[in-house]
């Protein structure tokens, strides 16, 4: 036989076999299919048509109920959860036992509100006749006094990035120049359309973007992050993702919870290693067909840690999802570190190829007053995305690149005059003497064995915790000697974030000083009560109805608009605010 021959013959034989195998999978099949019709008819035997065609529509809305019952933004085991504590509250005693618990906590929190000194019956309705000017002058001072914490001395996180006189006094004249002017009328404020332009372009150029890189002034961070994630949210849709999701880590921040929460979006969120950077892998296991955005900080602000860019950005190219870096807080530190000579271990801006959108926050390491930010995109056709735009109002064809209508001219030509003002060497001069605090003071605070670091922060915010006490006692000690510092949860720690304030001389030390002294108190007696707003921060992190610490929050923001004198009682200082 030759070779063909036999190669012939296997095949033939192949062929056979598969045969064979094909028709008895074809006779197990029959078997199983007229089981299970046999089977179906056997339930339907006496069965009347209307009955077989009623139970076949309310099976299929049943099943249809079922789908979206089990796949919502808000996980099942979350909303059962919910459902548990919820009715838990309702039962006899450990309700009330429960609601007792509440109203403690309730007067707890209005009470640690922070009031002026001597605090005056409040004005509920308009003066009857206009103040004069130097009579309005005056009553302004009763409200601009100062309350117990001094952030000229350096005694607060974050907060306040310069303070510095001379920038003020320039910002009140530009601020003069700009009162009344709104980039909603450019035909009417040109040089103010200008301003904003370069301010965005400076940024842009700031952060390497290319050609196309573009982007938009904001009120701040949080409106930044907002207009990011609407921008992918709609882009989402228009790729036919019905329910976007965003994958963020647990530590950036707040405002993208915000988004979620105004945009319909799913937070995914995602964990961190024990450097508190973002565990990509759980990020790449977490990718899915839904996924509208990733997001990574450069730094966060719970710790000050760089998240891995580079491995989030790999990501984003190979699965084609848009990704946003949020450098809100140090976004115009880390632009500058290389020339100051302090260069970050890895690129974070639109180098890195992949990152789609960054925000980064004027208001704060830019000097410039409240109420400005950049969110800046790799390319037009994502802020495109951002835009809204109503064709057909009635008061005309209604064109707006961002969440707020009219805007404050006199903020953004603040914002604009700060640039130019501080320019490169102010900027590089600043940084270099941020960072060589921050440093200075995570080395020194490093030898205290009581206390850690979390992680190897590499910009402005040094996170203190501890295994050996409860680091709220610190931060209670730390506020009763004047300081102001940032209490975090999930794990407990509380930080500093170093601002222009603290590298004027002495203020580094005196922290150091204030936070040995602090833990010697501590240490002769371990087993202390926490007490005060750090009792406050730690109850609200034991309480596992998240709805609770909810709840009690509200009652804070009420308490924010109270126009009753309080009663008289001394109270302490800290919010559950920040920045
Ligand atoms: C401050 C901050 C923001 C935005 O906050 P705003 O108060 O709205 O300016 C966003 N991300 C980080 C990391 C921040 O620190």
């Amino acid at each position: 036989m030759s070779h063909q021959e036999s190669r012939l013959q296997t095949w033939c034989q192949t062929w056979l076999l598969t045969q064979d195998a094909i028709s008895s999978y074809k006779e197990i099949l029959q078997v199983y299919w007229e089981t299970a019709t046999g089977l179906v008819n056997a339930c339907c035997d006496g069965l009347e048509p209307w009955q077989i065609v009623g139970l076949t529509c309310s099976s299929t809305l049943l099943a249809v109920w079922l789908h979206s019952f089990l796949f919502q933004p808000e996980s099942l085991t979350s909303r059962i959860k919910k459902q548990f504590f919820k009715l838990l509250r309702r039962m006899p005693f450990v309700g009330a036992i429960i609601q007792k618990k509440i109203d403690e906590a309730l007067n707890d929190v209005t009470s640690s509100l922070s009031f002026l000194k001597d605090e005056k019956d409040y004005i509920k309705a308009l003066p009857e006749q206009g103040m004069s000017q130097p009579e309005v002058l005056q009553k302004m001072k009763e409200y601009s006094s100062k309350g117990d914490v001094r952030w000229e001395d350096g005694k607060v996180s974050g907060t306040v990035y310069s303070g510095e006189k001379k920038l003020t006094r320039l910002l009140v004249q530009v601020y003069e120049e700009f009162a009344w002017s709104n980039p909603l009328h450019p035909d009417i404020f040109p040089g103010l359309r200008k301003m904003e332009a370069e301010v965005v372009r400076i940024a842009c150029t700031l952060f390497h973007g290319g050609p196309n890189s573009c982007g938009a002034m904001t009120s701040g961070g949080t409106e930044s992050i907002l207009m990011a994630c609407k921008a992918y949210r709609d882009l989402a849709y228009e790729r036919g993702i019905k329910h976007p999701e965003m994958l963020v880590p647990v530590s950036a921040h707040a405002a993208f919870d915000k988004a979620a929460h105004y945009f319909g979006m799913k937070m995914i969120h995602i964990p961190l290693t024990k450097t508190m950077e973002v565990d990509v892998q759980a990020m790449r296991r977490a990718i899915s067909k839904n996924t509208a955005m990733l997001v990574c900080s450069a730094p966060q602000f719970p710790h000050g840690i760089m998240d891995p860019i580079e491995e989030v950005a790999e990501l984003a190219v190979k699965y084609k999802i848009p990704f946003h870096v949020d450098a809100c807080l140090g976004g115009f530190l880390i632009v500058f570190m290389e020339k100051a000579g302090f260069p970050l271990k890895h690129p974070f801006d639109f180098r890195v190829k992949g990152v789609t959108s960054i925000s980064a926050d004027t208001h704060k390491y830019g000097y410039a007053p409240k109420g400005s930010s950049v969110v800046l995109y790799s390319d037009k056709k994502y802020r495109s995305y951002q835009f809204f735009v109503a064709p057909d109002w009635q008061g005309g064809i209604y064109a707006s690149p961002s969440v707020a209508g009219s805007r404050p001219g006199g903020i953004i030509a603040a914002c604009w005059a700060t640039l130019m003002h501080v320019g490169e060497s102010g900027y590089v001069e600043a940084t270099k003497r941020i960072i060589k605090t921050a440093r200075f003071l995570e080395s020194e605070l490093r030898k205290i064995d009581s206390i850690f670091i979390f992680g190897k922060p590499e910009v402005s915010v040094l996170s203190i915790g501890s295994d050996t006490f409860d680091i709220y006692r610190l931060s209670n000690l730390l506020a009763a000697k004047g300081w102001n510092l940032n209490v975090l949860q999930f794990p407990p720690s509380i930080h500093l974030c170093i601002t222009q304030l603290h590298t004027k001389a002495g203020v580094a030390e005196q922290f150091l000083k204030d936070v040995k002294d602090s833990i010697e108190d501590i240490m002769k007696d371990l087993n202390a009560k926490t007490t005060g707003m750090g009792a406050i921060y730690g109850m609200a992190q034991s309480i596992p109805d998240r709805s609770l610490v909810a709840e009690i929050s509200l009652a804070y923001l009420d308490g924010l608009y109270s126009t009753e004198v309080p009663g008289g009682e001394k109270h302490m200082n800290g919010s559950p605010g920040h920045c």
